[in-house]
């Protein structure tokens, strides 16, 4: 049996791999570095942990509550001991240690950057009137107006028609955000589906360039909301929201299929919002010589051999820090940062 002295030794010389991030990737890297016999703080700029996951309601492609997979994640963090830092937010780091705002210097032997994404902010794409004219959403809304209970018309009344529009900041160069966030179709489909139960008589309608359904079970979700709950899809953009004055939302688009431009009175518009890089990823970058994708996300290594690594020893990517991702993906990159983590520091 080992005595007290050499316990004591023991943690001392655990190694320290600090978690930039406490969303999904940040909680799940930690608690997998915990397993590999690693001493891991996760570092969170916001006061809880959870990342975008505190905003969602229920998780495609299976309609789990997204409250569940928060709490048994927050539980284990809890559970396994691992230190938290909350309203700490990291402005430089290295592999040997990571500063934050208030000056403080944590050393450490590793770094998982695991800081996610930021939502696109709908307001810039001016053609489509959010925050301007009541009645126009964004995905986020919806999920906060189905987790309150609310979803209603500015006015508190029931909606009869709904459009939602995907690609909103995405796939735009007028918006410099060129790429897919590729979970953006998979929720304008379950939204539109918790929609159409909440108000049946409704008519609901996704408006696309392409659809991407990339995940299992997403194909047969696509399939569902067209042949069992009477969504409507068509291919084509919005090009132009506009208040009627009986406080619905025109829009003007054109049905790229058929050729004919169309127009339509909505009492929703709700605009998939697409995921983009932190606005502090070129700053930390720079500071750590790190690589970033033309899109602005960190770039791993290697998009084959190498996809949790970064160009720099020592530290580490985990979830959409490199790239738009579900939660699935998410985790198992987590594990996957972690175990290589683990390896860089002999643990
Ligand atoms: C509208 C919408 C709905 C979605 N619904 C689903 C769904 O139903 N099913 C599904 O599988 N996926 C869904 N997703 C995707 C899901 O949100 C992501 O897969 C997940 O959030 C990625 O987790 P993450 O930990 O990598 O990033 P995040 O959730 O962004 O967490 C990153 C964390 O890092 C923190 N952080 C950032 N910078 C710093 C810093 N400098 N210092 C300290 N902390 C920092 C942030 O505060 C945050 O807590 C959805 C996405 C969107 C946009
Ligand atoms: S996932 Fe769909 S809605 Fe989102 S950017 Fe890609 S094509 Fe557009």
């Amino acid at each position: 049996m080992p005595d007290g002295y050499h316990i004591r030794h023991q943690r001392v010389m655990k190694k320290r791999v600090i978690v930039i991030g406490g969303g999904v990737a940040g909680m799940q890297a930690a608690l997998r570095l915990r397993e590999q016999g690693v001493e891991p703080l996760i570092v969170e700029k916001e006061p809880e942990l959870g990342g975008k996951l505190r905003g969602w309601h229920v998780l495609f492609p299976s309609f789990t509550p997204a409250a569940e997979v928060l709490t048994e994640l927050r539980r284990r963090v809890k559970e396994q001991q691992i230190e938290v830092r909350t309203s700490a937010e990291v402005r430089g780091f290295t592999a040997g240690g990571v500063l934050l705002a208030d000056g403080q210097l944590l050393p450490c032997d590793a770094v998982v950057v695991a800081a996610g994404f930021t939502l696109f902010d709908a307001s810039i794409k001016e053609e489509y009137g959010y925050g301007i004219y009541d009645n126009v959403f964004t995905s986020a809304d919806i999920e906060r107006m189905l987790n309150e209970g609310r979803v209603a018309k500015a006015d508190g009344s029931r909606p009869r028609r709904i459009a939602f529009l995907h690609c909103v900041g995405s796939r735009d160069e007028k918006v410099c955000q060129q790429h897919c966030s590729k979970v953006c179709c998979i929720t304008g489909v379950k939204q539109a589906m918790e929609l159409k139960r909440l108000f049946p008589e409704a008519d609901v309608f996704n408006f696309y360039m392409d659809i991407r359904m990339f995940g299992p079970g997403y194909e047969e979700m696509y399939r569902e909301a067209q042949q069992t709950c009477n969504i409507h899809f068509v291919r084509g953009r919005i090009s132009e929201a506009s208040p009627t004055i009986d406080g619905r939302v025109q829009i003007k688009a054109e049905d790229t299929l058929t050729g004919r431009p169309l127009r339509m009175s909505v009492d929703m518009l709700v605009l998939l919002v697409g995921m983009r890089a932190n606005d502090d990823n070129a700053a930390l970058a720079e500071g750590a010589g790190l690589l970033r994708s033309p899109s602005g996300f960190f770039a791993p290594r290697d998009l084959f051999l190498g996809n949790v690594r970064s160009n720099v020893e020592g530290i580490f990517y985990a979830g959409a820090v490199t790239a738009p991702k579900n939660i699935g993906e998410t985790l198992n990159e987590a594990s996957a940062a972690a175990d290589a983590a683990a390896q860089y520091v002999g643990a």
